[in-house]
């Protein structure tokens, strides 16, 4: 007899044993197909790992897998084997895990079958001219379809504006023509759509170094913004796509606007497959499949993309490589970062993680010669790196947190005819409301936090939980009406700089004035045009965009993370603030970056505002060194959380003493109550645990999920570990 092992999306640490179909010749099955099987009262998809000749679940309770869905794997072997490592590293259920690395619509059991899209573009011998002057709509989607000589796609040009009935009047007339987008291996010898820039010397030998590497390496491509790391990045991958190969490009989130996407699409003639998530799960299992088959030759994707197969694998390159984008926070907490180097050198590759402000651990790697370290110092073509002022608003008067020496500047550079960009990294109009009389504040039910108070729509928030309600016209506690707002949000600002400006355009951009569709692409348009303009936003402003125009930058709390209980905070706050910096007078302007503290003489802050992030990361290199966190200790997190207080705490308590004289070589701390105890009407609780080794921090761990697994109170409270944690909350 012989049984099939299934992986299954279940929480369960273990594989799944079932019968064969009947008149299924097992012999023809082959490891990595997906299968249909029943689970409990369900039907999942699984994966087949092993054919086995034993089973220790009795005959009686067995059950037959109900459908075969592949004929064959429709993932590579090496792809399943970075999903099983991950598993094992991040101590997550293997099914779960292995599940995850495939594209929605296949793990839902969709068929595995791609399916193509259609093109359209201009028919042969025929012009604009051949539209009457008048048709304004016909002439200028005509006009739209010329500029795409590889085809376009209706989605594409809907996007930019186009009508359905346009296109159909075109396609009446014969002017315009559907094809069927067939991915083509792309001709070696007319890769280029435009030529690429002469590279400046830094620029020259980061791109010698990586391409003279023929199999696995990673380099840090270390440089401000603006410095030309894209650049780099494109002949690179230039070089790949010469040998034919294929390149992976993984960026953040919120950097995968279609700006980043452009200059790729105007550098190569080759077929891009872009993985974003406007895309319809066949849609993004068409582009994986465009991948795996070696149909694309540069794919663009945000965090799940790691696990995209590449036939021809040539080049890995990771943009902004410290983001936190790219560990994922909940379910399976895997780092597309940490799994991207796994990944290149299993396949033997060269890798390039790229930052103007690179992860303490990759800076750290460079230091431990794991990583080759590639710094690129000046900013590419004429662009001068931006000025710091740290400005000391102890005791000033503040007008809604900004200082007036501030908005003298404002005012300055306005006059000449440039922008300003404003940072507040919280949204809403004021972070808390208070009664005046008795100092009761309007706090969440559900968390141990603060609702922000919203005018637009007015309402309270809680940023935690989500839950809303009306503003209170009376206080809870004492019934007064002298309920004030305190401190300043997005909203706030801008009804501020609105006051101070009136003849300015205040543009604001975060998660509430974006969130219709077209909103960020409007702001950006208006900001694009060049006059004066005060942009207010959190940090959405901060990544993927470039503002030529913006010559001052405003930190209005650059003291936020100062004093964060998370290890991360300082690094953290550094980061934000080189990347907001970074957004100003990349063009001829120089730029000037003005940070309001009330800390100006913290040693990090002085350090950063003066002598750049590199010289502030060996320094909090060597204070993590000093207080033994990570990099140069390795953690993992185990939470609880439970329905009341001191429960989860006592469940992770048990955990500590069942295994505190087990492990040598592991340090314990905690538990200890979350920073934000109650969040969602929840209360959460956390335990440490570190080493010194990796090796003996993932041998403990294996043993101790086993443990927490079986311990009789894991089935009524939800617990979760995450190694390698981003996050400390
Ligand atoms: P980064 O990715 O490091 O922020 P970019 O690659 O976006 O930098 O480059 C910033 C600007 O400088 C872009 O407009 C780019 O076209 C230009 N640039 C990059 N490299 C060069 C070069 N070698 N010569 C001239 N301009 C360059
Ligand atoms: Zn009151
Ligand atoms: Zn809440």
């Amino acid at each position: 007899m012989t049984f099939l092992r299934v992986a299954i999306p279940s929480p369960l640490r273990r594989l799944f044993d079932y019968l064969p179909p009947e008149h299924v010749n097992t012999k023809t099955l082959q490891p990595g197909i997906r299968v249909k099987v029943p689970f409990g009262r369900r039907e999942l998809t699984g994966v087949l790992l092993e054919i086995v000749p034993e089973t220790n679940v009795p005959l009686k309770k067995l059950k037959s897998v109900i459908e075969i869905l592949d004929s064959a794997p429709l993932q590579p072997q090496y792809i399943r084997d970075l999903a099983l490592w991950a598993a094992d590293y991040y101590q997550h259920p293997t099914g779960d895990a292995l599940l995850q690395s495939f594209p929605v619509y296949l793990r839902k059991g969709g068929e595995g079958v791609a399916t193509h899209s259609y093109l359209w573009k201009v028919s042969p011998n025929t012009s604009i001219k051949d539209i009457p002057i008048r048709a304004h709509q016909q002439q200028a989607l005509y006009q739209l379809i010329a500029e795409h000589p590889q085809g376009i796609s209706k989605e594409a040009l809907l996007a930019e504006g186009g009508q359905t009935s346009t296109l159909t009047s075109l396609e009446a007339k014969q002017l315009v023509t559907k094809y069927k987008c067939e991915y083509h291996l792309p001709d070696i010898s007319r890769l280029l759509k435009e030529a690429p820039l002469q590279l400046n010397t830094e620029q020259e030998n980061a791109y010698q170094t990586i391409t003279k590497h023929h199999n696995f390496g990673v380099f840090l491509l270390d440089g401000i913004t603006g410095s030309g790391k894209t650049e780099v990045y494109l002949q690179a991958i230039h070089e790949a796509l010469k040998k034919g190969l294929q390149a992976l490009i993984l960026v953040p989130e919120i950097g995968l606007t279609p700006q980043t996407v452009q200059r790729f699409q105007n550098r190569f003639h080759v077929p891009i497959a872009v993985l974003h998530s406007n895309l319809t799960d066949k849609q993004r299992f068409n582009a994986w499949m465009h991948a795996s088959q070696g149909e694309a030759s540069i794919i663009i994707g945000t965090r799940s993309a790691i696990f995209t197969p590449l036939k021809r694998p040539g080049i890995i390159i990771i943009d902004e490589e410290h983001d936190s984008s790219f560990k994922q926070q909940e379910g399976f907490r895997y780092s597309a970062r940490d799994l991207a180097v796994v990944r290149a050198h299993a396949e033997q590759i060269p890798i390039v993680l790229g930052s103007a402000t690179p992860s303490l651990e990759s800076l750290h790697n460079c230091a431990q010669n794991r990583y080759q370290h590639l710094t690129l110092r000046a900013r590419a073509g004429n662009a001068i790196p931006p000025e710091f002022q740290l400005l000391d608003i102890k005791k000033l008067p503040l007008n809604n947190g900004l200082s007036s020496i501030l908005i003298e500047q404002i005012q300055h550079h306005i006059e000449q005819g440039t922008q300003v960009l404003v940072f507040i990294n919280r949204r809403g109009f004021a972070p808390s409301l208070i009664c005046h009389d008795c100092g009761w504040l309007a706090e969440c039910r559900r968390c141990d936090a603060r609702m922000t108070l919203h005018q637009q729509p007015a309402h309270l928030h809680c940023h935690h939980c989500d839950s809303q309600r009306p503003i209170p016209l009376k206080c809870d506690h004492c019934g007064s009406r002298a309920l004030k707002p305190v401190g300043a949000g997005t909203e706030r600002t801008e009804q501020t700089l609105k006051e101070l400006f009136p003849k300015t355009p205040i543009l604001r951009v975060d998660r509430d004035s974006t969130s219709r569709k077209g909103a960020m692409a409007k702001i950006m348009e208006r900001v694009n045009e060049g006059s004066p303009c005060i942009l207010v936003g959190t940090q959405m402003l901060a990544k993927g965009h470039h503002f030529p125009k913006v010559t001052l930058v405003a930190i209005l709390d650059a003291d936020a993370g100062l004093f964060s209980t998370d290890f991360r905070g300082m690094e953290r706050t550094a980061q934000m603030i080189i990347q907001v910096a970074g957004r100003a007078g990349r063009a001829e302007h120089s730029g000037k970056v003005i940070l309001q503290t009330h800390h100006a003489e913290h040693p990090l802050l002085t350090l950063l505002a003066t002598q750049g992030y590199d010289v502030f990361a060996q320094e909090e290199l060597k204070q993590r060194h000093q207080y033994q966190l990570p990099p140069y200790q390795h953690i993992a997190i185990i939470r609880a959380e439970a329905t009341y207080s001191g429960r989860a705490e006592g469940f992770l308590q048990s955990i500590r003493d069942q295994h505190n004289q087990i492990f040598p070589n592991i340090q314990w701390s905690g538990p200890f109550p979350s920073p934000m105890e109650k969040r969602a009407g929840v209360f959460r609780s956390q335990l440490l645990i570190s080493s010194h080794s990796r090796p003996f921090l993932q041998h403990s761990l294996n043993h101790l999920c086993v443990n927490i697994e079986a311990h009789p109170m894991a089935t009524k409270i939800r617990w979760s570990i995450d190694v390698d944690p981003y996050d400390m909350h």
